[in-house]
């Protein structure tokens, strides 16, 4: 038996891994800790809520208390909790170091006096920053440009020094852009989705050149269990989707879908600092056996058909979307 605390559990990646392994595991209990934020909606777990092996707790990664008692009953923490949209980030950063920098300290601070045999710390690709050729490996220096990837970073570098210091068995994940079910329609893909839907146009930053590499949630969960079964502690790897390609190009793939032409784009004035392009390779990874099984192509008319049949899921959520201004 596996006892397992997620935080972030709510979100569009915790709930899409709890989904999965739920599914797949059978000797496991399953804690989701999440503050619920604008982001966090119990919707996306509804599907398992009344699962036995389920259960869900309502607080905060800062709260030492509450972490002090949920952690020392478990054997793994999968941490996902976490302030994750730039744009915000540009606004208030406040948010952002708070759960991102102090939260994950919070949780590795209990982590320290506990037993936990693993402890994922869930990254990104941005914390690399931006390059125009090339790709970055895990031993590459960091170089957040947004405090997003700063506080992202941060919690990095924080989440490795406890497996140097005091041997918290902590592995890092750093993943590229995800996209699929239940993301929040304030992120690119399900922004772009919704308001087509609604005949409304799609607010492309800058000239749309800006690169992303996209994987979809399903293949970062496979990847996430994958790295818990046989990657090691102290160790980081990259998830790569291995699908680049420049936001006009995204853009163009979604107006297909819906037999739109670029009339329905409305250029908008570039983020600050907004990073040219991410790009990670993820050969230790593919070392453990890991491959991506899906085609973006196909994956994007998925993620499409399922934000077209879960309307109510996502019309009240858009009223506390982040506008791009
Ligand atoms: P999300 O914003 O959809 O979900 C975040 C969840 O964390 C929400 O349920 C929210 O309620 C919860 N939360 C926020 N603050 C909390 C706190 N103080 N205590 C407890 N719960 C709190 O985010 P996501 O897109 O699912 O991302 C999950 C993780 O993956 C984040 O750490 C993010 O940085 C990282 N990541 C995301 C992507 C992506 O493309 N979405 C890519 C790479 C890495």
């Amino acid at each position: 038996m596996t006892r397992f605390l997620i935080t972030g559990g709510s979100g569009f990646i915790g709930s899409n891994f709890i989904r999965h392994i739920l599914k797949n595991q059978r000797e496991i209990l399953v804690t989701n800790l999440d503050k619920l934020t604008y982001a966090g909606n119990r919707e996306n777990t509804k599907e398992f809520e009344s699962d036995a092996r389920y259960e869900f707790v309502h607080g905060d990664i800062c709260d030492a208390k509450q972490v002090g008692q949920l952690v020392p009953k478990v054997d793994v923490v999968v941490h996902f909790a976490a302030e994750s949209h730039v744009d915000r980030s540009i606004d208030s950063a406040h948010d952002f170091v708070q759960t991102n920098v102090l939260g994950t300290n919070t949780l590795l601070e209990v982590a320290k006096r506990s037993k936990i045999k693993r402890f994922i710390h869930f990254s990104t690709d941005e914390v690399y920053g931006s390059r125009r050729e090339g790709s970055f490996a895990e031993v590459d220096a960091l170089n957040p440009s947004s405090p997003y990837s700063a506080s992202k970073a941060g919690s990095d570098l924080l989440a490795l020094a406890y497996w140097k210091t005091h041997k918290v068995p902590v592995t890092v994940i750093r993943s590229s852009n995800n996209f699929g079910p239940y993301q929040f329609p304030e992120k690119a893909i399900p922004l772009f989705i919704t308001n087509l839907i609604d005949g409304k146009k799609i607010p492309l930053y800058g000239k749309g050149e800006n690169v992303r590499d996209w994987i979809f949630v399903e293949d970062c969960t496979r990847a996430t269990e994958t790295i818990l079964e046989r990657g090691l502690p102290g160790e980081i790897y990259n998830v790569a989707g291995y699908s680049e390609m420049n936001n006009l190009e995204l853009t163009k793939m979604i107006l297909r879908e819906f037999d739109r032409d670029e009339r329905f784009i409305e250029y908008v004035a570039d983020r600050p600092a907004h990073d040219f392009r991410y790009s990670i390779q993820a050969k230790k990874l593919a070392g453990l056996g890991f491959v991506v099984k899906s085609n973006m192509r196909e994956r994007l008319r998925q993620t499409i058909q399922w934000y077209r049949e879960h309307e109510e899921w996502w019309r009240p959520l858009k009223k506390d979307a982040y506008t791009v201004k």
